[in-house]
């Protein structure tokens, strides 16, 4: 019997499976080889692999064939559906194999970095009578051992401890117990306390739940607040009474610990968690007992969609709009589809949930792909919190420069005299966007990267938001000496140094990348938080999503239109949704909320609708400026991104392939609304420099193949090339 294996090997731009014999011990002892991870031989060396597939024979000469050295694990670690996902991933995305495959194992597992924990409980020898065992006078401890055993089958792992170490030693000595190793498993635990009142779903929850029961795809509108979660884990609860299992998806960023509790507090064991912050021995635990069925429902960010469970009943995506949905480094994939694969397979339901739906989802649901849910109401009843608009060139215009407006600054007291709480929203971290000399215009750049650095004031340091490289903080200009120096637009770091100078004696919290670096990062800050009143916490997108923070009563969005001027054609749409997000922080218990959403362009139609919460309103109005340009949903998006560490071959490389796209277009030409080769926005990253190709068609599935064709074949070890589909970020 021969057995088809990937193998793990980086560097190469081969995707090939490759043939080997399978020893016979194997074929006696396992039922399933398939999905099962090898040692093989290769040149030589061993690497590992995964087998694919096996048949009676190969078509290579059967001297040639090599066999398969080693299983490394008990059973299967790739399930016959994450094969087919496999297939479906390669050809839908033009990605390597091992790639993919290395996407539905944990990476700590992969040349052996971790192992499973063994712990030791012990048990009578069989055969042993222990009532004929006599202890020496005096071996109380021993003593206890045996009555203990006389009573109890197992000394259980956590038992252990309540017995003599010596004792046990002597036992196993003279061969009256022995050893038994016991798998423990790492899981990582929260220590966030919040109650779980019991809930009653009110009639939209309730239709909501009732409703989503046959295989599909369905959309869950809710306004924020509107109790989304309930229903999730209402669903849930009726997948684990059918005996089927779940998973369910939250964007890393709204990953909270208190996400985390609610579900663990529900499901118990049942529930396996996966995402970065954990420590590699609890995530390769938690995707075991996922494995072996000992948990069933996996809650996890982006890559949880690669659980590896069977019997899959509901996938559940919770801010479905969300960014992080989309992997945009190699191996690109849309987290959506993945998940429409798998909810295919396993004939279940998929729930797509959100404020703020995408435009491409909300379209579908009007097109009658999708099936749709409303929550219109917060659960608490209370109306949606007030935004007000406040115009900073009025405030000029008034005689306030500084970053806040006299409104929020009005609410920022009487929040605080009222004791309660505030949350600012700046989305951008450190201090200041850049740093540019104001004789001669020079801005300060990252020596690898085409990108401006930002300044972060308390390490006194320009960091590359690209590569993380650091550099000294400009003193004066290195081009004309002058030492007149300008910073760019504000950063969380001073929005906290400008509000001590108002509030010296309010606690006041900051919360981004960088002051979360450390494992459960979010969870101290959000906890010191939620312990001070009154208090303000300052920070990114991470503090936009899931918080219910009850005492929250006040909102400032410091530079709305930050988000708003990105070249991208989803600025507006993510500005929209940003805002929505933010503003529902406030207010979500039985204390109103208020926003104060800071721009320069009151008028502009996104903050009209926003203010309204009319994300209809806005939805009609952007899709038809979408048809009317030709931007998704209407077309799709396709980048080819080239680099290489020359600029010589990169642009060479570009230049044959728009060669080939445009012969692809000469057969086609009403399929193409855009096509173009261009350097990359950014131009270079970690000194390599960057070009693209970027189309955009209108039946994407059409000339797929064609395209894929074309990059396998220009593909050389001197230039990576990567296929985007509608990427979220076009630098
Ligand atoms: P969303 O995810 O839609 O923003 P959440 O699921 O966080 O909203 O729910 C907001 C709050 O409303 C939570 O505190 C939740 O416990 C509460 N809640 C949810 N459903 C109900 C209900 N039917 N009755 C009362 N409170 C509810
Ligand atoms: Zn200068
Ligand atoms: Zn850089």
């Amino acid at each position: 019997m021969i057995a088809e294996v990937i193998v793990e090997i980086t560097s190469s731009n081969v995707d090939k499976v490759f043939d080997y014999l399978i020893p016979n011990f194997a074929l006696e002892s396992f039922s399933t080889l398939v999905g099962r991870r090898v040692l093989v031989p290769f040149g030589n060396r061993k690497i590992e692999g995964y087998i694919i597939n096996t048949k009676e024979s190969s078509n290579l000469d059967s001297s040639k064939l090599k066999e398969i050295i080693k299983f490394l694990d008990e059973n299967p670690v790739i399930l016959p559906e994450m094969l087919n996902l496999m297939k479906f991933m390669v050809e839908e995305y033009n990605l390597k194999k091992v790639d993919v495959l290395r996407l539905f194992i944990p990476s700590e597992m992969r040349g052996e970095k971790i192992k499973p924990l063994y712990v030791n409980a012990y048990q009578k020898v069989e055969n042993f009578d222990l009532n004929s065992f006599i202890c020496k006078k005096n071996a109380k401890k021993q003593q206890e051992i045996i009555d203990f055993l006389k009573n109890n089958e197992i000394i259980e792992a956590e038992q252990v401890k309540n017995f003599s170490d010596s004792a046990i030693k002597t036992l196993v000595n003279l061969g009256v117990i022995k050893k038994i190793p016991q798998e423990k498993y790492r899981t990582p635990k929260s220590n966030l306390q919040i109650e779980n009142a019991k809930i009653t779903l009110n009639n939209y929850q309730q239709k909501a739940v009732d409703g989503i029961t046959a295989a599909g795809t369905y959309l869950l509108h809710g306004v924020t607040g509107s109790g989304k979660t309930e229903v999730y884990m209402h669903l849930i609860e009726r997948i684990l009474k059918e005996n089927k299992t779940a998973i369910m998806l939250v964007p890393e960023i709204s990953l909270t610990p208190q996400v985390l509790q609610h579900f663990t507090e529900r499901f118990g064991e049942n529930v396996a968690i996966l995402h970065s912050g954990l420590s590699a021995g609890e995530r390769f635990d938690e995707w075991r007992r996922l494995l072996s069925g000992n948990a069933k429902i996996a809650v996890g960010a982006r890559s949880c969609i690669f659980a590896p469970l069977t019997n899959v009943g509901i996938i559940i995506i919770d801010e479905e709009h969300d960014g992080s949905y989309m992997s945009e480094s190699n191996p690109r994939y849309n987290t959506i589809e993945i998940a429409k694969f798998r909810s295919k397979q396993n004939g279940c339901p998929l729930v797509l949930g959100s404020a703020t739906p995408s435009l491409e989802s909300y379209s579908k649901v009007i097109d009658g792909e999708y099936n749709l849910f409303e929550l219109p109401v917060r659960a608490n009843g209370k109306d949606m919190p007030e935004i007000q608009i406040v115009d900073m060139l009025g405030e000029i215009r008034c005689g306030n420069t500084g970053i806040f407006s006299r409104s929020l600054l009005a609410n920022l007291e009487e929040c605080m005299s009222e004791k309660n709480q505030a949350m600012i929203f700046i989305n951008r971290r450190g201090y200041s966007s850049f740093m540019m000399c104001r004789e001669c215009g020079y801005v300060a750049k990252c020596s690898d990267c085409d990108v401006s650095l930002v300044y972060h004031k308390a390490e006194n340091k320009l960091k590359c938001h690209y590569c993380g490289k650091r550099f000294h903080v400009l003193d004066v200009c290195p081009e004309c000496g002058s030492k007149a120096i300008k910073q760019g637009a504000i950063g969380t770091e001073q929005v906290v140094l400008e509000l001590k100078k108002y509030f010296p004696d309010i606690p006041i919290f900051r919360m981004d990348n960088d002051t979360t670096r450390n494992k459960n990062g979010h969870e101290k800050i959000l906890s010191e938080f939620r312990n001070h009143k009154p208090s303000i916490l300052v920070g990114t997108q991470m503090i936009a999503k899931g918080h219910d923070i009850p005492n929250v009563t006040l909102v400032g969005i410091v530079d709305a239109d930050q988000s708003l001027y990105q070249s991208h054609y989803k600025s507006a749409e993510r500005t929209f949704a940003l805002i929505t997000q933010v503003s529902g922080r406030a207010g979500r218990s039985d204390k109103l909320g208020k926003v104060i959403l800071q721009t320069y362009n009151p008028k502009h139609y996104v903050y009209k609708f926003a203010k309204l919460y009319n994300y209809k309103g806005f939805f009609d109005k952007e899709i038809n400026l979408r048809k009317a340009t030709g931007f998704p949903p209407y077309s799709t998006i396709v980048r080819l991104l080239i680099s290489a560490d020359s600029e010589e071959v990169a642009y060479e490389k570009t230049k044959n392939i728009i060669q080939k796209v445009r012969e692809i277009k000469e057969q086609d030409k009403e399929n193409f609304v855009y096509l173009d080769a261009m350097k990359s926005p950014v131009g270079r990253v970690k000194n390599k420099f960057r070009f693209q190709v970027l189309m955009r068609v209108v039946n994407w599935e059409k000339i797929r193949k064609q395209v894929y064709a074309l990059c396998d074949n220009e593909k050389d070890s001197k230039i990576s090339l990567f296929v985007e589909i509608n990427p979220q970020n076009l630098s």
